[in-house]
């Protein structure tokens, strides 16, 4: 059974039967963006069609800029697993998921191909005309699952993104950033300056208690952080360069017109 695709830039559907309901009505305010991480963009498709896999998005992107719908905007997808953002833990009700064909860093991961990011771009604008959904909420799969996702990566073009109208973003602080508040945070550290930039992370949406230990989990948001707004270095060490940037990226959304 097929239905009606919700974009025209929709060049084939291949219905996914994993999806239902959402659970606060049909409408999503969160666009969330993945790549495949398989080796074969071909065995990706069929996997999110898999009723046994119980994986779907609402769209996947091929290489080659095709556009794949495989379930209805209004329906809930299975594309972002255990997840948390800014207090939510079922994004998947929330959101709609765009698998961007890759086969990601397990497999060499190479770069986005110009013509697969410029239909990647024309269907976010599109998805972003028809449904409310705030700058802020278009977001990488790593922000919402840290501990386990590093996709779309690094080599993402976010700027090119927001140049075009898509999410939040803001001019990365440069490496040799040596601006005050600069004394580089990394795993072992603890104390008040810990405790702030965790708040300062949670502000933002990710998913970090505020306990002044740099631990674990505080390096892997740090990390999810590098690879979404500073993937000139992702090492998970919270660098002059990178509290700057997460400062300047929480003053930006202060400045959004309220929704
Ligand atoms: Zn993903």
């Amino acid at each position: 059974m097929s239905f009606k695709p919700n974009s025209s830039l929709v060049d084939r559907v291949v219905r996914s039967p994993n999806c239902e309901a959402r659970r606060d009505g049909p409408r999503a305010d969160i666009l969330l963006l993945h790549y495949t991480g398989m080796q074969s963009s071909q065995a990706a498709l069929e996997r999110l069609c898999d009723p046994i896999a119980k994986v779907s998005a609402h769209y996947m992107v091929f290489e080659d800029g095709e556009v794949i719908q495989m379930v209805p905007e209004a329906l809930r997808a299975h594309h972002a697993g255990v997840s948390f953002w800014a207090g939510d833990t079922d994004i998947n009700s929330r959101s709609i998921g765009i698998e961007i064909a890759n086969p990601g860093h397990d497999w060499g991961y190479p770069d986005y191909p110009d013509h697969q990011m410029s239909a990647v771009i024309e269907l976010c604008r599109d998805i972003l005309a028809r449904n409310v959904i705030p700058p802020e909420l278009v977001l990488a799969h790593s922000d919402i699952a840290p501990t386990r996702k590093q996709d779309p990566g690094e080599k993402f073009p976010w700027a090119k993104l927001y140049e075009s109208g898509i999410g939040l973003w803001v001019k990365p602080a440069p490496l040799a950033f040596e601006g005050a508040p600069s004394k580089w945070l990394r795993q072992g550290d603890n104390g008040e300056a810990v405790a702030t930039l965790q708040k300062q992370f949670a502000a933002y949406g990710y998913g970090l208690p505020t306990n002044g230990d740099y631990d674990a989990l505080t390096k892997v948001v740090v990390t999810a952080f590098q690879l979404h707004f500073r993937p000139e270095r992702v090492d998970g060490v919270a660098d002059g360069s990178t509290q700057t940037t997460l400062r300047a990226l929480l003053a930006a959304r202060a400045m959004l017109p309220k929704s």
